[in-house]
């Protein structure tokens, strides 16, 4: 009878209160010793340690094997709709209104599971866990509610959700529909980064249709750009090939697999009135066009290697490993002498430390010899928190060839 009156809770096993207790937010399901009561999926349980003592306030999420993820360190919290609310508005807070920008950054903001991108009046919502689809309509409230979003859009397709036991949900969750970017529409969302303008197609592109992740490297390789050859490799929708163009590239050869997202990059070239000649778009797998280039005997001052996340899950962090060396083999192979390689890895199981030395292990069989000019992470506005260092997913190196 007494579990019916009291909240649902988990106890943990003994010893496995010590990373809650270092605020990680984290419970994994290996960690719990007993479920008291009857939790529905996103519903709040208490999280005990195992002598009893309370530890944290999260989100139950049954199938994952992260089976919750903390809201409150504090006891005496109420975790309902004003909590969440307040939590977004604080998140958002934190920005100083910036309008192109990252409104929430899950874990780091306190609200596990939840990613929020604000591009002009819209914001963009990914629920990526069972706490956050339990909490939608109030996280959509909330966001609509932040000065200056007149709309909010959800792109609720990544893969975690499937981890969460939850459907793909993608569209429109409050205010009124947008004539949705891509090179249909003239009245999509456009976004001012510096001095560049980027058109963003939040309905068919990449997350939430841009990364705003790399907005501080790619300023920084436009101010590097002058009068350069550039090679940008896994270009999405001409990021950094934009800010290189913007900033006075001599030309820029832009690679990526995907049609669509070259369309748009080829737009926002148009979009920004820079000389169409100066850029020129490939479709291709980069890891065969990096050989034909080599194979071309051509040669650039700068060049970007952004891949994809090679390393989704531990398990394929040895693979992914193979394939950054490939990549910066050749690219340091394609870079004059006193030129720079940006290069970057956003798999969260490689760590910053395992990263420089595959680099260097591509240095070295490239027969290249080359200094770390400056160490590169994720844009401030993505941040990072100290209990959990696992957030820290991009890293990247400038590094110059002697
Ligand atoms: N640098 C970009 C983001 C890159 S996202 C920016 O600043 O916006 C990674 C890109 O790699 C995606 O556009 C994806 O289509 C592309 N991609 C993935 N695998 C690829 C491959 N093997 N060859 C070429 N492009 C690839």
């Amino acid at each position: 009878m007494q579990q019916l009156t009291h909240p649902p809770r988990i106890i943990l096993k003994p010893g496995k209160e010590k990373s809650l207790k270092r605020h990680h937010p984290w419970v994994f399901s290996g960690a719990i010793a007993r479920v008291e009561g009857t939790p529905g999926s996103g519903e709040t349980v208490r999280v005990s340690a195992h002598d009893g003592e309370f530890l944290a306030q999260a989100a139950f999420s049954p199938q994952s094997q992260i089976r919750a993820r903390v809201w409150s360190w504090e006891q005496s919290a109420t975790i309902d709709a004003a909590f969440i609310a307040h939590t977004v508005a604080s998140s958002a807070a934190r920005r100083g209104g910036a309008i192109a920008t990252r409104l929430i950054h899950g874990e780091a903001d306190g609200l596990p599971g939840i990613v929020a991108d604000r591009y002009n009046d819209t914001a963009v919502v990914q629920l990526l866990s069972a706490g956050a689809e339990h909490w939608r309509d109030t996280i959509a409230d909330a966001l609509a509610a932040l000065p200056g979003i007149t709309r909010v859009y959800e792109r609720s397709d990544a893969d975690v959700r499937a981890l969460e036991g939850l459907a793909p949900c993608i569209g429109l969750l409050r205010g009124t529909a947008l004539p949705l970017g891509g090179t249909a529409s003239p009245d999509g969302i456009v976004i001012h980064e510096g001095a560049v303008q980027y058109r963003i197609d939040i309905a068919n592109g990449h997350k939430t249709g841009f990364y705003l992740d790399q907005s501080v490297s790619r300023t920084r390789l436009g101010a590097d750009a002058a009068g350069r050859d550039v090679l940008n490799c896994f270009c999405y929708t001409g990021g950094f090939s934009l800010a290189a163009l913007k900033g006075g590239a001599k030309s820029v050869l832009s690679i990526d697999s995907s049609g669509p997202a070259l369309e748009l990059a080829r737009e926002n070239v148009r979009l920004n009135g820079l000389d169409e000649s100066r850029a020129e778009w490939r479709e291709a797998d980069v890891f065969k066009a990096l050989r034909e280039l080599r194979d071309q005997g051509r040669s650039f001052d700068l060049i970007v290697l952004d891949p994809p996340k090679f390393a989704p899950t531990p398990a394929t962090v040895e693979r992914a490993a193979r394939a950054y060396k490939d990549i910066n083999l050749l690219g340091f192979k394609l870079l004059r002498p006193g030129g720079k390689l940006y290069t970057f890895s956003c798999s969260g199981g490689v760590s910053a430390d395992l990263f420089q030395k595959i680099v260097a292990g591509a240095a070295v069989d490239a027969e290249v010899e080359a200094r770390i000019e400056a160490r590169l992470c994720a844009a401030p506005d993505h941040p990072v928190l100290l209990s959990f260092p696992e957030g820290e997913y991009l890293k990247g190196l400038v590094l110059q060839r002697s």
